[in-house]
């Protein structure tokens, strides 16, 4: 696919916009090619410091988004030419108005009963023809896996998003995609619940200025200890740069 990339702190990230992922995606359900996209932000970088499985799940997706205000930046150091983050919350909307526009279908799997339900019923609500192929909360435990599998294959879904939360939800998308029969898999966090209202996205001024960090902590405050990984990040990303550029100094 010939995809620029660039590491943030090991993991992969792709130098690209969100029209790119739009035509990949056109693309891979036109070949019915298995393509799954991560979404890659500050936290999932961290989680997979220390999680080998998620760390080779990262590596192996076909298109690794840059999410967040923190990975932009930490890519930007590298060098790296990222415009704007690509996130689940914006790229459901966008690759549900492209679904309509050429008849395929989407799944919308996890976050709490009957969210995604209604997360379904707003998209459909603002894109007229799009297809809803299934919706169900289920659970990412094994013991769930194989019926999932088998509702989201009947229901013919091209595009599957699931909501079961990183790395969960990744890894059972790695785990599942192909014996789904969907094409696209993407782990979208807490999307639906976005959709659904029954969370609220960061103001636009904010997002703009990529606090949406300082939003989700005003919101859900009971995350303080998970949002850890934000300035443990930095911090590593800072560590990370010095580290190099003595050893750069150590080659001259
Ligand atoms: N979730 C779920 N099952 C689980 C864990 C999480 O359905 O076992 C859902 C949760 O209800 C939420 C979504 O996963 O809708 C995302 O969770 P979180 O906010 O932790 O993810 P993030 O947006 O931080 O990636």
């Amino acid at each position: 696919m010939g995809l620029d990339s660039v590491q943030v702190l090991g993991i992969t990230v792709h130098c690209l916009v969100e029209d790119d992922v739009l035509r990949i995606v056109l693309d891979r359900i036109k070949h019915r090619e298995p393509t799954q996209i991560v979404t890659v932000n500050a936290e999932f970088v961290m989680i997979a410091q220390h999680d080998d499985r998620f760390r080779r799940v990262l590596a192996a997706a076909d298109v690794a988004t840059p999410d967040g205000a923190g990975v932009v930046w930490a890519a930007r150091r590298k060098g790296a030419t990222i415009q704007r983050r690509v996130g689940g919350s914006d790229l459901i909307w966008s690759l549900s108005r492209q679904a309509a526009q050429y008849s395929q279908s989407v799944f919308l799997l996890g976050a709490a009963e009957g969210v995604a339900a209604s997360a379904a019923l707003r998209l459909q609500a603002a894109i007229p023809g799009l297809t809803v192929a299934g919706t169900h909360a289920g659970s990412p435990a094994r013991s769930e896996e194989d019926a999932i599998v088998d509702l989201v294959r009947t229901s013919g879904a091209d595009i599957l998003f699931v909501a079961f939360g990183a790395p969960r939800q990744d890894l059972w998308i790695a785990r599942n995609l192909p014996r789904s029969g969907a094409v696209v898999g993407m782990g979208v966090g807490g999307s639906f619940d976005y959709l659904a209202g029954t969370a609220r996205r960061a103001p636009v001024w904010m997002q703009e200025r990529g606090l949406d960090w300082l939003w989700r902590l005003i919101q859900q405050p009971w995350r303080w200890r998970r949002m850890l990984a934000l300035p443990r990040f930095v911090w590593n990303v800072l560590r990370d740069g010095r580290a190099n550029s003595e050893a750069g100094k150590g080659l001259i």
